[in-house]
């Protein structure tokens, strides 16, 4: 018998959440097809099951038929694609994360005080990419601490920081101190920018790696949080999956391995972990327990034009 834990909380986020939420509401209010411009969140399932109600999604705001509704993804957008969309005469829906706008706001407030902006992020990550076309000056992008110490600045007095809401809490928290070690008048957000859900998740797996012999992280290859709970699970020394698919996990990874422990990212439902559990089923006698951790209880609130859809 192979024991199964499971990560308390993993899974789908607020955000993520109301973004499909919206989406499904949208297809009712208004019919398919409906165009999202980007995943809508990082997650193969929840993508494939949105595109045969009817979705269509689109790399650019140029592919969607004039007069039509779009929804721009929970990871945000430049400015410059809700002009695009305006241009086309498309109706368009924000599904940013509400945590994400918050960094957009924040990046605004420095730039209005006059401050060159460092984002510490991924790039080519769509967040970056939005956050990044909030302001008028061109970012300056760090990814890592090697990037701290060969960016050139304007003025050391005048800077400040923001940084993507999925990273890895520790290595951002390393990033910003070799930040200021350097430019020790940098200034950053009042609240960190990573969100709640990144945290906790990242949190929970620090936790369970504790009690397990391997752990299978459940979520996309191009989900960010999904990446930075695996890396959690590498750096504890114990084999770690990234899986979106239950045909993803054969006999042969658990071979020696009696504990297996199981996260989800922030994007990946709770319908892919149940299919997980019933294919670990097939390969073996399991008993599925859960860790103590944290329950959340945050929501968003949906668009006004939204909140009268059943
Ligand atoms: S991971 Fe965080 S920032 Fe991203 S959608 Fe979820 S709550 Fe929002």
């Amino acid at each position: 018998m192979k024991q199964v834990i499971l990560a308390k909380p993993r899974g789908f986020c607020a955000g993520v959440e109301r973004a499909i939420e919206i989406v499904e509401r949208a297809l009712k209010k208004y019919g398919a097809p409906i165009y999202v411009r980007h995943e809508i969140v990082h997650n193969r399932y929840v993508v494939e099951d949105l595109r045969q109600k009817g979705v269509v999604f689109v790399d650019e705001v140029s592919s969607v038929p004039p007069g039509s509704v779009v929804i721009f993804s929970a990871h945000g957008v430049a400015e410059q694609v809700e002009k695009d969309a305006a241009g086309r005469n498309l109706q368009s829906i924000d599904a940013t994360c509400p945590l994400v706008k918050k960094v957009h706001t924040e990046a605004q407030k420095r730039e209005s005080e006059g401050r060159q902006l460092i984002l510490i992020g991924h790039q080519g990550h769509p967040e970056v990419e939005g956050t990044s076309g909030r302001v008028k000056q061109d970012v300056i992008l760090v990814q890592n601490i090697d990037d701290v110490r060969k960016i050139v600045v304007r003025d050391p007095s005048k800077l400040a920081y923001v940084t993507q809401t999925t990273l890895s809490v520790d290595d951002t928290k390393n990033i910003v101190q070799a930040l200021k070690e350097r430019f020790p008048e940098v200034a950053g957000p009042e609240l960190k920018d990573i969100c709640y859900a990144t945290q906790n998740r990242q949190d929970a797996v620090k936790k369970l790696v504790e009690q397990i012999d391997l752990l299978l992280v459940i979520g996309s290859y191009s989900s960010s949080n999904s990446n930075r709970l695996k890396d959690l699970g590498i750096a504890s020394g114990i084999p770690t999956f990234l899986v979106d698919n239950p045909d993803d996990l054969k006999v042969h990874m658990f071979m020696g391995i009696d504990r297996i422990g199981i996260t989800a990212g922030a994007s990946a439902p709770q319908a892919l972990l149940d299919q997980m559990l019933d294919k670990l089923r097939e390969l073996f006698d399991i008993n599925v327990q859960e860790i103590e951790g944290i329950e959340e209880h945050v929501k968003f609130n949906l668009p006004m034009d939204l909140r009268e859809v059943a």
